[in-house]
C-alpha cells in the first residue's frame, strides 16, 4: 500500500501537515489529484488520495513532495517577507546559513543550467542561479549533473528526504553541500590570509637567497684579493703609501693604522679581477694573455 502520505496541499497554495488544522480541500503534492484527511484512531493520520490512484508514496513521490515541498516553503518566504533559513557545513567546515536574497525566483525541475534539470533552482533579479538544491532519494547526484554544476560554482545542496520528516522542509532546508569549491566567507578569508602568508614567505626566501649570495661573494672577493697579496706581496704603492703613512703616525698607532693601506690598495686588484675570474692562481695566466 506504500507510506501514507503526511503532507498535502491546501486550497491556499500551501503545504499543510497532517497534524494540523486540517479544515481546507487538499491536493497532492505529487499527483495533484483530491485528498482527505485521514484522522482516525486506528491507523496514523495520513492524507489519502479520495480516488484510486498510482501514486502511492513510493520513492518517486517522496523525491517530488521533497522539491516542491521546498520550492513552496522558499516562495511563501519571499512574498511573506520571512526567512527561509537554509543551513550546512561548508567544505571547510563551519556551520554556514545560506540567506535568500529578497525578489529571488524558484525554480523546479527546470533546465537552469541545460542540460542539467535541477530539481529546485534560486534565481537572484539578475537571474543568477545561486542556490541549487538536488533531492537524492535512491541514488546520489549524476557525476554529469555534479560537473556542470561544479563550472558553474553555484552553492549546490543535496538533501536525502525521509517520509517522517519531509514536512521540515516548508520551514527551512538543513541540506549538505555539494560542490566542495565553494566556499563560506570564512573559509575566503582563510584562504586569502593563507595566500599573504605563503606569498611573504616566497618573499623572505627570495630576499634571504639574495643576501646570502652577496654575502659569499663578498668573502670570496675579499679571499681572493687576500690571495693574491700573498702571492705577489705588497704592490710598490702600497710600500710608498704605508711609507707615508708611517711617517705620517708614531709608535704604536702603526698597528692599529695598517689596515688601512690595504683598503686603499682596493681599486687596483680589482682591474685585474675580470680577467682572471675563477682562476685562484693568481695574475699568471693574466701576464700571457
Ligand atoms: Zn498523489
Ligand atoms: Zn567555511
Amino acid at each position: 500500500m506504500g507510506v501514507l502520505h503526511p503532507l498535502a496541499l491546501n486550497n491556499r497554495g500551501q503545504v499543510e501537515r497532517i497534524e494540523e488544522r486540517c479544515r481546507s480541500s487538499y491536493t497532492c503534492l505529487v499527483c495533484e489529484e483530491v485528498m482527505i484527511a485521514r484522522r482516525g484512531e486506528v491507523r496514523a493520520w495520513h492524507f489519502a488520495h479520495k480516488n484510486v490512484t498510482n501514486c502511492v508514496g513510493g520513492e518517486g513521490e517522496l523525491h517530488k513532495i521533497a522539491w516542491r515541498t521546498i520550492a513552496l516553503g522558499i516562495k511563501s518566504a519571499i512574498a511573506g517577507d520571512r526567512d527561509y533559513p537554509v543551513t550546512f557545513g561548508c567544505p571547510g567546515g563551519h556551520p554556514t546559513e545560506f540567506s535568500i536574497p529578497n525578489h529571488s525566483t524558484v525554480k523546479t525541475n527546470k533546465q537552469v543550467l541545460p542540460p542539467l534539470r535541477g530539481d529546485v533552482s534560486v534565481l537572484d533579479t539578475d537571474g543568477k542561479l545561486v542556490l541549487a538544491v538536488e533531492i537524492v532519494v535512491t541514488h546520489d547526484l549524476d557525476p554529469k549533473a555534479l560537473a556542470i554544476y561544479r563550472r558553474s560554482n553555484t552553492l549546490v545542496l543535496k538533501y536525502a528526504p525521509k517520509w517522517a520528516t519531509v514536512g521540515e522542509l516548508r520551514n527551512g532546508l538543513r541540506g549538505e553541500v555539494v560542490v566542495d569549491r565553494w566556499r563560506c566567507h570564512e573559509c575566503l578569508q582563510k584562504a586569502e590570509r593563507e595566500r599573504i602568508a605563503v606569498e611573504n614567505k616566497a618573499k623572505r626566501e627570495v630576499e634571504e637567497r639574495e643576501t646570502a649570495r652577496i654575502e659569499s661573494e663578498r668573502i670570496a672577493e675579499n679571499k681572493r684579493i687576500e690571495d693574491e697579496k700573498l702571492i705577489q706581496g705588497p704592490s710598490w704603492k702600497d710600500v710608498i703609501v704605508a711609507g707615508v703613512v708611517v711617517a705620517a703616525v708614531v709608535g704604536e698607532n702603526l698597528l692599529t693604522e695598517k689596515p688601512k693601506p690595504k683598503r686603499k690598495s682596493k681599486p687596483k686588484p680589482k682591474k685585474a679581477r675580470k680577467s682572471s675570474v675563477g682562476n685562484k692562481k693568481g695574475y699568471a695566466p693574466r701576464k700571457r694573455s
